[in-house]
C-alpha cells in the first residue's frame, strides 16, 4: 500500500494542513487536507473517502472536493462513516445552509458524493481493501479503522484518547505493517488532552503496553504545532524506536 500523507497536523497554519491521508491513489482517509494537497487529476481518482469522526479538521476537503468534481467525476465519490457521522453531515453540512447537498446535484441517480454507512467491528470490502471501522474514544462519534490490502494491514486510530477496543483488535491481527496514532499534546497538558479526548507521550505509552507484543513502526500524526517542540520532548524521554512522526507530503510503504 502506498500511503501518502496529505497533512498531519493537529492544527492549521501556513505550512501544516490537516488530517487526511491517501492510499494507493483512490481511497482518501479523512479529508483535512485533499484539495489543498492534490492537483485536479489526482482528485478525480479517488474514489472513496473514510471518515474517522465528524470533526470539522477531517471533514473539511470534502466540501470543497465535491464543488470542484460536480458535473465532472462519472460516479459519485463514496463518502462512508459510521451512522452517527453520517446523519451529522446530512443534518449540519450537505444541508443546502451550510453548503449545497452534493448528494442530490446535477441529479439525484447520480450526484457528486454519496453517504455511505459503514457498520462498527465487522470487516467490508471497499475499493479493493478490506475494512473495519472500531469505536474509539473522542468527544465526538469516532472511530479508527483496520485498513488491509495484498495480507497489509494497517490500523489507524483516528481521533481518540485513551481506548481498548481498537487494540483488542489490533492484538489479533497479522501482518500489522504500521501504527498510525495520534498524539496531540504535551504531558504537562494532560488534562487539556483528557478534555479534547485526546493523547499526550505517556497517554500513547500506556496504549501501546496494551500491545505487548506488537512490534511494528507506530506513526505519530496530530501533533499540535503549538506544541510541538514539547511533545518531541516528551516522545524523547520514551525510549521507543518503533515510534516515528508522520512527514506531510511523504509517501509512506507498507
Ligand atoms: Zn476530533
Ligand atoms: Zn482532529
Amino acid at each position: 500500500m502506498d500511503f501518502k500523507v496529505l497533512g498531519c497536523s493537529g492544527s492549521r497554519f501556513p505550512q501544516a494542513k490537516l488530517t487526511s491521508f491517501l492510499i494507493d491513489e483512490v481511497l482518501a482517509l479523512d479529508a483535512g487536507a485533499i484539495v489543498s494537497s492534490l492537483s485536479f487529476k489526482e482528485q478525480m481518482k479517488i474514489k472513496a473517502i473514510l471518515l474517522s469522526h465528524s470533526h470539522f479538521d477531517h471533514i473539511k476537503d470534502i466540501f470543497f472536493l465535491a464543488d470542484n468534481l460536480i458535473g465532472r467525476n462519472p460516479y459519485p465519490i463514496k463518502i462512508y462513516s459510521i451512522s452517527e457521522v453520517i446523519q451529522a453531515l446530512k443534518s449540519h453540512a450537505f444541508n443546502n445552509i451550510m453548503w449545497p447537498d452534493f448528494t442530490k446535484i446535477p441529479d439525484t441517480h447520480n450526484p457528486t458524493v454519496s453517504l455511505e454507512v459503514i457498520p462498527e467491528g465487522k470487516k467490508v470490502r471497499i475499493e479493493g481493501f478490506t475494512v473495519e471501522a472500531v469505536r474509539v474514544n473522542h468527544p465526538a462519534p469516532a472511530v479508527g479503522y483496520i485498513i488491509s490490502r495484498d495480507r497489509k494491514t494497517i490500523v489507524y486510530s483516528g481521533d481518540t484518547g485513551p481506548t481498548e477496543e481498537i487494540w483488542e483488535r489490533v492484538r489479533g491481527v497479522k501482518n500489522l505493517k504500521g501504527l498510525i496514532i495520534e498524539t496531540s499534546f504535551p504531558n504537562k497538558h494532560e488534562k487539556l488532552a483528557y478534555l479534547g479526548g485526546h493523547m499526550t507521550p505517556l497517554a500513547l505509552k500506556s496504549e501501546l503496553d496494551k500491545l505487548w507484543y506488537v512490534d511494528c513502526p507506530v506513526y505519530l500524526y496530530h501533533l499540535k504545532p503549538q506544541y510541538r517542540n514539547d511533545i518531541l520532548k516528551d516522545i524523547k524521554r520514551l525510549r521507543n524506536r518503533n515510534i516515528k512522526i508522520l512527514k506531510q507530503g511523504r509517501t509512506y510503504r507498507f
